[in-house]
């Protein structure tokens, strides 16, 4: 099996030094891809919703001077357009996977996409969302599972789908990553979802590190340490 494709890197950044801090981890890990949010789509309009343009600069910066590439979530078709062409992957987030304007939007650019699925959407609405961005020209589409909500319990954020890598494997051609920060919204789960998907085969692994999670501006409570990423990391090399 290939090698799985590794993004980590905070939820989001309140300053460049934090992000810089974060980013120069990531980095001597030898991780390619630096993911970091900064149009921040958040439940509550009270909660910090991203450093935005000025956040956006600091990113490019980043890729600039770390020479990382880059994965930012994009929220609005403007984004996309300022943007697109200068970000290394572009992220959809599960709140917009219906976004099917941003999807066409995406579709017309030629920078990856990675689409998050739906917290509620079935494998079928998640396909045929990617065929949005497929069918304007941008065949670069990785699918990502993150959890679906489920109405059994509540005691973790979402449930991670395992079952979603197999099935997107046998229906489509799409790659598939999983994100196990956001399925359960828990840091010790992150571990031992990141193996388990590892082992159901996935193509990567989009995953939420901050060097002192608990400062962390948004998502702190699922966000891993550098500690716990390395032992992420251990597990894949002696895996493959
Ligand atoms: C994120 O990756 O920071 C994010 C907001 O993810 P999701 O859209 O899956 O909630
Ligand atoms: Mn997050």
């Amino acid at each position: 099996m290939k090698k799985p494709i590794i993004i980590a890197g905070p939820c989001t950044f309140g300053s460049y030094e934090e992000l810089y801090k974060n980013a120069t981890l990531v980095k001597e890990r030898g991780i390619e891809y630096l993911r970091a949010g900064t149009f921040k789509m958040r439940t509550s309009p009270d909660s910090f919703q991203g450093l935005r343009e000025e956040g956006m600069e600091m990113l490019l910066k980043i890729k600039k001077e770390l020479g990382l590439k880059i994965v930012t979530e994009f929220t609005s078709i403007e984004q996309v357009h300022k943007y697109g062409d200068k970000v290394d992957i572009i992220q959809i987030g599960t709140r917009n996977m219906y976004n099917y304007e941003l999807l066409k939007e995406v579709g017309k650019t030629k920078t990856p996409v990675i689409l998050k699925r739906a917290f509620s959407a079935t494998y079928d609405e998640w396909i045929k969302a990617a065929e949005y961005i497929n069918r304007e020209g941008n065949k670069e589409i990785i699918l990502c599972e993150r959890g679906v909500r489920n109405n059994i319990s509540n005691e973790t954020r979402n449930m991670l789908d395992l079952q979603a890598i197999p099935y997107i494997h046998q229906k489509t051609n799409y790659p598939i990553i999983v994100d196990p920060s956001h399925a359960s919204g828990l840091s010790y789960m992150v571990e031992p979802m990141s193996k388990a998907a590892i082992a159901a085969g996935t193509d990567g692994l989009l995953i939420e590190v901050h060097y002192h999670p608990e400062e962390s501006l948004c998502d702190k409570e699922e966000t891993i340490d550098f500690e716990t990423l390395d032992h992420i990391l251990e597990f894949i090399k002696k895996e493959k």
